[in-house]
């Protein structure tokens, strides 16, 4: 399967803020976007005139990278939200939050979302009692996103100094998340007001209407 595998930090450097791909380390001095606010390259600090084409390409790309997919499957995204009924744009984004990567790292399972997806790849969680290991699967409303019992007893120290790094981050009112039992029930479909990183949905969906 293709991913990207670059310094995570130019991405967020490239878009000028941060996407928050590194865990810890995002939250630290070293994060490289507070240390060099500007594009990445030799040609990184020159000033650019943004036309209406680049700011959509932009948002989509900051879109794709935050999220940890790339175009083929973010254009898959992009086809199913316009078949539905709400708007595309919010409609999109509720999907990208669905992803079950996402869960687990809004869980506070995961430092960053590719070592959510990391953990999920390993099959180290389970919906409603069955194991699943594809990062890309859907969650519904009403699904319990569980650890299996074999890592919580065999990779517990593991767990516990993920749970430290994350201590803090706000689990969204969407998933209701039980630290005893390591589980979240999806409580109900994330909206727009549940996605808290600036994006302006609007912007994609004009660059993949034309
Ligand atoms: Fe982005 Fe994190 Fe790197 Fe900062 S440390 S540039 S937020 S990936």
């Amino acid at each position: 399967m293709a991913r990207y595998t670059d310094a995570s930090c130019r991405l967020c450097r490239r878009e000028g803020e941060k996407l928050f791909l590194k865990g810890s380390r995002c939250y630290s001095d070293k994060c490289a976007v507070s240390r060099r606010a500007y594009a990445p390259g030799q040609h990184g600090q020159a000033k650019k005139k943004q036309s209406e084409y680049s700011l959509q390409l932009r948002e989509k790309q900051k879109a794709k990278r935050y999220y940890g997919v790339l175009e083929g499957q973010f254009h898959k995204y992009f086809e199913m939200a316009s078949k539905q009924k709400g708007v595309t744009g919010e409609e999109l984004l509720s999907l990208l939050e669905r992803r079950l990567d996402n869960v687990v790292y809004r869980m506070g399972l995961g430092s960053s979302r590719a070592e959510a997806r990391q953990l999920v790849t390993h099959g180290h969680f389970t919906i409603n009692g069955k194991r699943v290991d594809i990062p890309s699967y859907l969650v519904s409303a009403g699904e319990v996103v569980a650890l299996c019992e074999k890592t919580r007893s065999n990779s517990g120290a593991k767990i516990e100094s993920i749970l430290d790094a994350t201590n803090g981050r706000i689990v969204p009112e969407w998933i209701s998340f039980d630290s005893e039992k390591m589980s979240a029930e999806i409580v109900k479909l994330p909206c727009r007001a549940d996605v808290d990183f600036p994006i302006e949905e609007h912007l994609i969906v004009e660059l993949y209407s034309k």
